[in-house]
């Protein structure tokens, strides 16, 4: 724990344990060298001003190096995305409308705004970098929840009226100084539009793949003929998995489902590209992505997993063969209705090695177990690195979290948070402030990891570089998926 006025003792002592060890260099400490007693952030303050920067300066095994305001632009920062072969960020805004900026992270000390871009409709709902890092795709959708200016009123359930068909994916080529040129866009018959995107190579073709709002994955190929002009997405199959009947009964859901996220991993035991996908009320889905082009693949999942005793909304999913061979698959659920302020999020490590026969070998939840209330302290994205879950926790911050088997046991171990809390010195972003119990000072929306640094956006303050235990920045081996 670390209030502001005890920064210094914090220092101090970590030199001193430096010192004693022998070690006089800047690496952060190793997790079994932490030295600062936990304390609960939720838990921490009782009764305090959600609203207000000061009261949540917190922070434990963890500290923030660096941060932009990124001009203080009155918009709800939200997707980050980075690349291993460059230092140039993607951070999109979701609200009022869609766009994203494109931020230099080369000095973590100092991450530098470079260009932004505004389509002027929608909410951008994720930005990714196309695989070579020359490219990003952004997700844009109808703002067609609750709350949500373009349909007051509206409860969870997407409104006709809201859909649009600007709403899709666009295509964006992005100059080594990080000059933003918009290319190409996908824009579907009028819905709700696309949630997130993910990108991958296989075969040496590159592929865009789209969670689409109350329907499965779409699936696209970027392709690149002359760049930057000829470039265009070009769909090329969809994965329509959304059941209606189920999806209406299940409780909590408001009958508003479909495929929430994705991910792609070029998987070593079985030798070829897997989808992962989360999808809502129905759970994970695990699919072989040989050849994306296969009108068949989307009718034979591989695996499936859910948790048969309640009806989680699926959000995030990531996976990791370890050295021993075990396949770890990392879920976790969003927590948002108005029936779910006492649930408390959890985080699923799933052993995935055979996958036909996934099963539940380990639950991480918030030290406290404090409810979600709403999205407050509802988990959100993760990054899974090397056993090792970096979190966006919303209000609750950035988490840290070993994942370690021994004898066959799985535990989940806390080893840092960070509330990335600067008062950025402008009123809070319309709309999401409250809804949902969103726009919290601080409220984490993602995190990545690049070459040992987290990297955290919160909605209202901007982009902030943070170190982390046992990680050195700098290291290229440390990156996250994205
Ligand atoms: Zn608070």
């Amino acid at each position: 724990m670390r209030l502001s006025s005890l920064r210094p003792v914090w220092l101090v002592g970590l030199l001193a344990a430096a010192l004693l060890s022998g070690c006089i260099t800047d690496d952060p400490p190793e997790p079994q060298d932490l030295i600062e007693p936990f304390v609960d952030p939720m838990a921490f303050l009782e009764g305090h001003d959600h609203a207000d920067y000061a009261q949540h300066d917190l922070s434990w095994n963890m500290d923030g190096v660096g941060w932009s305001d990124l001009d203080r632009l009155p918009v709800a920062w939200g997707e980050l995305d980075t690349h291993p072969d460059h230092d140039i960020g993607l951070v999109a805004f979701a609200w009022p409308t869609a766009g994203f900026a494109t931020v230099d992270l080369s000095d973590p000390a100092d991450p530098k705004p470079l260009d932004i871009v505004d389509l002027g409709i929608g909410y951008g709902a994720d930005v990714k970098w196309s695989p070579d890092g020359e490219w990003a795709v952004l997700a844009i959708q109808a703002h067609s929840h609750r709350g949500l200016p373009s349909v007051p009123g509206v409860g969870g359930v997407p409104d006709p009226l809201a859909m649009t068909a600007e709403s899709g994916i666009e295509l964006f080529h992005i100059t080594e100084e990080g000059v933003i040129h918009d290319i190409d866009a996908w824009t579907p018959a009028p819905n709700s539009g696309v949630h997130m995107v993910y990108t991958h190579r296989i075969a040496d073709r590159d592929y865009v793949f789209t969670a689409w709002n109350g329907r499965g994955v779409g699936v696209f190929e970027l392709k690149v003929d002359d760049p930057p002009i000829g470039a265009r997405l070009v769909p090329v199959n969809t994965v329509l998995m959304w059941d209606e009947a189920r999806a209406i009964a299940a409780p909590r859901s408001g009958g508003f489902s479909g495929a929430h996220d994705m991910t792609v991993i070029d998987d070593p035991i079985l030798d070829k590209p897997l989808l992962y996908v989360a999808h809502g009320y129905e759970g994970l889905f695990v699919f072989d992505l040989s050849d994306p082009h296969d009108p068949l693949w989307p009718d034979f999942p591989l695996g499936h997993w859910k948790d048969t005793d309640n009806a989680w909304y699926m959000h995030t999913v990531q996976a990791e063969v370890l050295e021993d061979g075990t396949r770890h698959i990392v879920l976790a659920p969003e927590v948002f209705s108005d029936a779910e302020a006492e649930v408390i999020a959890p985080l699923w490590i799933l052993d995935g090695t055979d996958l036909g026969d996934i099963e539940l070998v380990g639950t991480w939840k918030n030290p406290g177990d404090h409810g979600a209330e709403q999205l407050r302290y509802s988990v959100h994205n993760f990054q899974l690195v090397n056993g090792r879950i970096a979190l966006a926790h919303y209000h609750g911050g950035v988490w840290l979290l070993d994942v370690e088997t021994v004898n066959g046991n799985t535990t989940v171990t806390p080893v840092g948070y960070h509330l990335p809390a600067n008062d950025p010195g402008r009123a809070m972003s319309g709309i999401y402030h409250g809804v949902y119990n969103m726009g919290d000072a601080p409220t984490v929306w993602d995190v990545v990891v690049h070459k040992g640094v987290v990297w955290a956006t919160d909605v209202n303050s901007g982009l902030y570089a943070i170190a982390a235990p046992g990680w050195n920045p700098g290291d290229g081996a440390i990156q996250s998926l994205g």
